[in-house]
């Protein structure tokens, strides 16, 4: 008999995000004869999100609705998973490496009593063994880390694990767990999003990123229009950040936001190990400085030696015309 697999999904805005399909491809990694179950937390109108689960390779899927649920907070969300996995005792409980899924699953995984791979990059099986492959030291090593016994609990970085064709002719279950959701000591009143409409940073598959060398906020205006070009994010060094030409929520590096975009271009950042920690195992690096010794190259697999005022918008009319 196949493995049960619990996959915990995640939306924002109403919308599933795309590590919720990569989660559910990961499960079957795992176990590909397994039984995959979806499961989505909220206040309410979770079905539809649920049956995308389903259509995205979810066996079936269980939903837990509740007012205390509406926005995420790791005693209320860590009860309903609690609560489901109780209910399912799963072999195995995947979630993304997420915001939400770094604060919840250390919670939910030592109150299961179970251990937690975090940040896997790929799943191979080896031997009759389930191998999580997760990068260390800020990407410069990869450790590979096997659950022996108990409940293989993981997270899955965004980006790295493809997920499977959306299937709207398949079907299962979707059903809602009552749980009573209380004892709920943060209250969230409101959201305030500092981040950039748009594509989500963290799952973009291209990123446009700016550093020091874009002088001011006015200068990230090319990078924008190329990103946009491109249906890709902007993104910043600290050396941006710090500097006041962009929000710090589009930080990359060793103290922002690590990303694994298909296409990275860097864009007058000089490759300082911090930065290069949060987007060094890109599919394409490509860099723009007009320092041909800048350290960026060396982490690059395109090198354009330009000044990147001249290049962005040469790049941009060229990228318009296909
Ligand atoms: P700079 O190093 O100043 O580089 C600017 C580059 O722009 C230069 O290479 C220059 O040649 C090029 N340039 C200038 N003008 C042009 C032009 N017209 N055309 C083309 N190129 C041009 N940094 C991060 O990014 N992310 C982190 O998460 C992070 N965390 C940190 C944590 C700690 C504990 C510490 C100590 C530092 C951290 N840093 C982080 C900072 C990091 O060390 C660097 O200071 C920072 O990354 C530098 O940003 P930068 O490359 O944009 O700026």
């Amino acid at each position: 008999m196949g493995k049960k697999l619990l996959v915990i999904g995640e939306a924002r805005d109403g919308v599933l995000r795309n590590v919720t399909f990569e989660a559910i491809a990961a499960a079957k990694k795992i176990d590909a004869d397994g039984e995959v179950v979806g499961m989505l937390c909220g206040d309410t109108g979770l079905s539809e999100q649920a049956q995308e689960m389903i259509y995205y390779g979810a066996d079936r899927a269980v939903t837990v609705e509740h007012e205390n649920l509406k926005t995420y907070t790791s005693e209320g969300y860590g009860q309903a998973v609690m609560a489901v996995a109780e209910d399912e005792s799963p072999d195995a409980i995947i979630m993304g490496h997420t915001a939400i899924g770094k604060d919840l699953t250390p919670k939910v995984a030592s109150k299961l009593d179970s251990g937690l791979i975090s940040d896997a990059t790929s799943i191979e099986q080896e031997d009759d063994n389930t191998v999580f492959v997760r990068p260390i030291y800020s990407g410069k090593a990869f450790e590979k880390k096997v659950i022996t016994s108990g409940l293989t609990f993981a997270t899955i970085r965004p980006n790295n694990i493809k997920p499977l064709e959306r299937d709207a002719s398949r079907s299962g279950e979707v059903t809602e767990q009552e749980v009573d959701v209380k004892d709920i000591r943060t209250v969230i009143k409101d959201v305030i999003r500092k981040a950039s409409e748009g594509v989500d940073l963290s799952e973009a598959n291209v990123i446009v990123a700016g550093g020091r060398g874009v002088k001011s906020e006015e200068g990230f205006k090319p990078l924008y229009e190329l990103a946009e070009v491109l249906g890709g994010a902007v993104g910043a060094s600290r050396g941006a950040c710090d500097a006041e030409y962009c929000d710090y929520s589009l930080q990359i590096g060793q103290t922002g936001k690590v990303v694994t975009p298909d296409l990275y271009i860097a864009v007058g950042i000089s490759g300082a190990i911090q930065h290069l920690a949060g987007m060094s195992n890109s599919k394409v690096i490509v860099a723009i400085n007009k320092d041909p010794e800048s350290n960026i190259f060396n982490v690059a697999d395109y090198g354009i030696v330009g000044d990147l005022f001249e290049v962005i918008p040469a790049l941009t009319e060229e990228i318009k015309k296909v």
